[in-house]
């Protein structure tokens, strides 16, 4: 089901998939943001307003595709809960269903032409308990620029949980872009590097179903991969590495002195049934590897 995005060929596409403009709470207008986004590098840009669908797909040019897309908050009639759903893909005039269940608006924004990503669980207050009923998501926020505001970027802890329940799911990082100056942290601040073979909407949709991507806050992965028995990850300079596997399993190397780590290697267990990489860097810059299943 995953692919290695380090294994397949293509190229490589940065993109943020959350993204907020003044259609809803964001700071920036949709052309604002566009150019934003167009002058630092991305190729993929998902606008994801708070229930209203977008209309941005016409702002595409060559170097830079637009996604419409929809945030839709589904609370949950028992507590003061919700869910986030990031849904992208979905027409700009497309009805989201009223519902408390979650399932239903994954459902629904597949039968539109999209899918749906689970946006920062830690934020939204949802425990694996909560997730774990969740169907068809193609992927959860491991990490959302957006919650440094109240120190809940990142739910690794969230995912972890997922994966050693079974749960094959990836996950991604993203800006959840609400500001409008581009030095706010919530500005390029969280992306994805899909590995395509051609700047489309649904080759977007199929790496994030394949997983074919790495996610990053700052750190880059050169190679990841698992041979002769080893599981190894190749990175810009880093101050740890993590070989993470299920539950206890797993292994980490830090940097000593002020040399950082560039790679790092580890044997894999005869019981680990994957094996995922997060990278930190001297600045707190980090980088996800999607699960290698073995
Ligand atoms: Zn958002």
């Amino acid at each position: 089901m995953f692919l290695n995005p380090f294994q397949e060929a293509g190229s490589w596409y940065k993109a943020n998939l959350h993204t907020h403009t003044t259609a809803s709470d964001g700071q920036a207008t949709q052309q604002e943001r566009v150019a934003q986004y167009r002058t630092h590098g991305y190729s993929v840009l998902a606008i994801t307003d708070h229930g209203v669908g977008s209309d941005a797909a016409g702002l595409s040019t060559g170097d830079l595709l637009v996604m419409d897309g929809i945030e839709v908050t589904v609370s949950r009639p028992d507590d003061e809960r919700f869910y986030h759903l990031v849904c992208l893909n979905v027409p700009p005039d497309a009805t989201v269903p009223a519902t408390a269940d979650p399932n239903d608006v994954i459902t629904w924004a597949k039968q539109e032409g999209g899918e749906t990503l689970i946006a920062h669980p830690y934020w939204s207050g949802n425990n694996v308990q909560d997730l774990l009923p969740l169907r068809g998501h193609v992927g959860i926020e491991v990490h959302n620029a957006g919650c440094q505001g109240i120190g809940k970027a990142f739910s690794s802890v969230h995912w972890d949980n997922l994966l050693d329940r079974g749960v094959r799911t990836p996950a991604v990082a993203v800006d959840d872009t609400h500001s409008g100056n581009p030095d706010s942290r919530d500005v390029f601040g969280g992306w994805v590097m899909l590995k395509m073979s051609a700047l489309t909407a649904s080759a977007v949709l199929e790496a994030l179903r394949t997983g074919c991507y790495y996610s990053s806050s700052g750190a880059e992965v050169f190679d990841f991969g698992v041979k002769d028995g080893k599981a190894y990850v190749r990175c810009s300079e880093a101050k740890e590495i993590h070989l993470m596997a299920g539950n206890w399993h797993g292994r980490s190397a830090h940097a000593e002195g002020d040399r950082g780590l560039t790679e790092a290697e580890v044997e894999v267990g005869k019981d680990w049934k994957y094996v995922r990489a997060e990278v930190v860097d001297a600045g707190g810059g980090r980088a996800w590897t999607n699960p290698i299943y073995l």
